[in-house]
């Protein structure tokens, strides 16, 4: 099984505008491993197929029938996750189960707290496995290698052989969770100092974790200068710059439409063409 994950140092470079347009020519399964701006169906328009709950962290829960007001896991909780009237506030609880602990009567246990949803479903693209985080929760390593293994038993049951992952943004744990084990990562920057900044420092994750990457230049045009820089990095580190694409508000027109851009701009649609067969043969030279 072969899999690609797009990310980028921070969310609205480009980097959904770039997995929708992939869409058009691959035929893959995709995971909208982007759970906290999960933008993906906005443009597929998927029909749910498989719905599943996501238990995320534990969470204490007290038995009132058997506490004592003893006070303990009161004193005990660095999180002040606990009232004086020995109530669990659910969002601030962590899960470290200390109170469970040191309650002298087993009044507290740690139980499931359900996240979120999960879902299978069908597009005009093919499959896709997308989810949505209930309110107040955050975004865990744990749901985006739920949906990367879901992902992977949709393309295995209908026969395909890639994934095409819509990494979270940043560098935190589900950005982790979205690139290891893939077999190219493509980091959409934009050429400000920032976002160099921002593309330095996935790169040093994708160095920890052995997982090649090539480059992509969104609206590479806005300054040219800082494009050039880019490009000169990459040529210095040998890392392949797979395209640049120039600024275009169709990008924003596109997704508003619920389209990608390769249904949308037909020049465009040129451009992000060639910049997924570079990235075809590049997973077939990996
Ligand atoms: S599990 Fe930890 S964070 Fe949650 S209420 Fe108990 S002590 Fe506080
Ligand atoms: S430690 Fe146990 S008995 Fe004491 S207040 Fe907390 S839940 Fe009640």
């Amino acid at each position: 099984m072969r899999q690609i994950a797009i990310a980028s140092g921070k969310g609205g470079v480009g980097k959904t505008s770039l997995a929708a347009s992939f869409a058009s020519f691959a035929k893959a399964v995709f995971a909208d491993c982007d759970v906290d701006a999960s933008n993906l169906p906005i443009i597929f328009k998927p029909e749910i197929i498989k719905k599943e709950n996501f238990y995320g962290m534990d969470v204490a829960s007290v038995d009132e029938n058997k506490c004592i007001k003893c006070m303990e896991c009161y004193n005990a909780c660095r999180f002040d996750a606990i009232t004086e009237e020995i109530e669990i506030m659910e969002e601030k609880c962590e899960g470290c189960g200390v109170c469970e602990y040191v309650c002298p009567v087993d009044a507290i246990e740690m139980v499931q707290r359900e996240s979120g949803e999960v879902y299978v479903s069908k597009s005009r693209f093919g499959w896709i496995v997308h989810a949505e985080l209930k309110a107040g929760e955050e975004t865990s390593g744990k749901l985006v290698s739920v949906v990367r293994q879901k992902a992977m038993e949709v393309a295995k049951e209908n026969g395909h052989d890639l994934i095409i992952i819509d990494s979270s943004a940043g560098i935190g744990c589900p950005v982790i969770a979205s690139i290891t084990g893939v077999n190219l990562v493509i980091i959409v920057v934009e050429p400000t100092m920032a976002a160099i900044h921002d593309m330095k420092r996935i790169m040093d994750v994708a160095n920890h974790f052995k997982v090649p990457y090539v480059v992509c230049i969104n609206k590479y045009d806005l300054n040219e200068e800082k494009a050039e820089e880019i490009e000169d990095f990459c040529k210095e580190n040998g890392i392949e710059i797979v395209g640049k694409i120039p600024y275009n508000k169709a990008f924003t027109e596109a997704i508003v439409n619920g389209k990608s851009i390769a249904e949308y701009d037909e020049n465009l649609a040129e451009i992000m063409k060639k910049i997924w067969e570079n990235v075809e043969r590049k997973i077939e030279e990996s």
